[in-house]
């Protein structure tokens, strides 16, 4: 687990990240449970799983990588990683199986590996809005081209373990690599271009090696404009507001004023099913969120949310 070190000069403000103003316009109700209670179901599904160990060991990987390993010295880190969390017996040893294969076949058509030099690996970047609240996020990685037409440019990259790839409509209507470049430039990094980094997780660990890479990754760059930096960034300051607004009521208001979506597309996949379901039935929340969860470990990640 990483460790989130907060700035100095945060005072008295909230981080608000990405994922929480994603959550709270998903679902008020599902913020309620994870933000508001910080509750996590104990049992995680296949693809969050995926997301999170995947994510774990690239950090690894790329860490490596940075510290002047060679690729396949970093590749052995990274597995050797793997073998511990398999060890540690959290995750279903499916959802591993798929992430080592993955991974296997990730590492060897991984271009980024020599062709870039890697300027920071998970980092957490924070820019600073008003005295109530900052943004907050968890960069995945940060590269410098040294090769092609980008040569000297500085790339955000997000890696995605998703289902299916994106479509164009669903890269450009994604606010998330926007407010990244602005909390990274912020830092002082001249942020020329974002790439979500996709990994099909839609086939079985057995079936991983008989697809090409093409059926499994796809770089896709993110073509960052000023005005869908200034829009991003205008959309998470009036949702943290509402947060931070909400967040002052008493809770007995807070419980009732986050009206669950009960969306069956939407509800299909949110770890609070139970939970949300006991409540409809007259449950307290406190009851409802029982022994199927625990208290929310991770920081930043959408993963933590729901796994994309
Ligand atoms: S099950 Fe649906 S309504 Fe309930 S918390 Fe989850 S997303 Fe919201």
């Amino acid at each position: 687990m990483t460790v989130v070190t907060l700035p100095t000069e945060l005072g008295e403000a909230s981080l608000i990240s990405n994922s929480e103003v994603d959550s709270f316009l998903t679902c008020e109700r599902k913020h309620l449970f994870s933000f508001v209670f910080e509750r996590e179901a104990k049992k995680k599904s296949r693809s969050l799983s995926i997301g999170i160990v995947g994510h774990e060991v690239l950090a690894v990987y790329y860490r490596a990588l940075q510290a002047g390993m060679n690729k396949g010295d970093a590749e052995k880190e990274a597995m050797r990683h793997l073998t511990g969390i398999f060890r540690e017996d959290e995750y279903d040893p499916d959802s591993l199986a798929t992430v080592y294969s993955l991974i296997n076949r990730y590492i060897s058509q991984d271009t980024l590996a020599g062709g870039t030099r890697i300027l920071e690996v998970e980092t957490d970047f924070y820019l600073p809005i008003t005295e109530e609240y900052w943004y907050a996020m968890r960069l995945d990685l940060l590269v410098e081209a040294l090769v092609g037409s980008l040569r000297g440019k500085v790339l955000l990259v997000d890696h995605k373990f998703t289902y299916d790839f994106y479509t164009e409509d669903d890269l450009q209507l994604n606010p998330q690599m926007p407010k990244y470049a602005a909390a990274v430039r912020h830092a002082g990094y001249p942020v020329y271009d974002a790439y979500i980094n996709q990994i099909r997780t839609r086939f079985p660990a057995h079936l991983i090696e008989k697809k090409t890479s093409a059926d499994l990754f796809s770089r896709m760059p993110v073509d960052l404009t000023v005005p869908r930096v200034r829009s991003a960034l205008s959309h998470q300051m009036i949702i943290s507001k509402r947060i931070i607004e909400r967040r002052k009521m008493p809770i007995e208001l807070q419980i009732e004023e986050a009206v669950p979506v009960l969306n069956k597309m939407i509800c299909r996949n949110c770890p609070f099913k139970s939970a949300c379901a006991m409540v409809e039935d007259g449950l307290p929340v406190e009851k409802a969120l029982g022994p199927e969860y625990k208290i929310r470990k991770y920081g930043y990640s959408k993963e933590e949310i729901d796994g994309s």
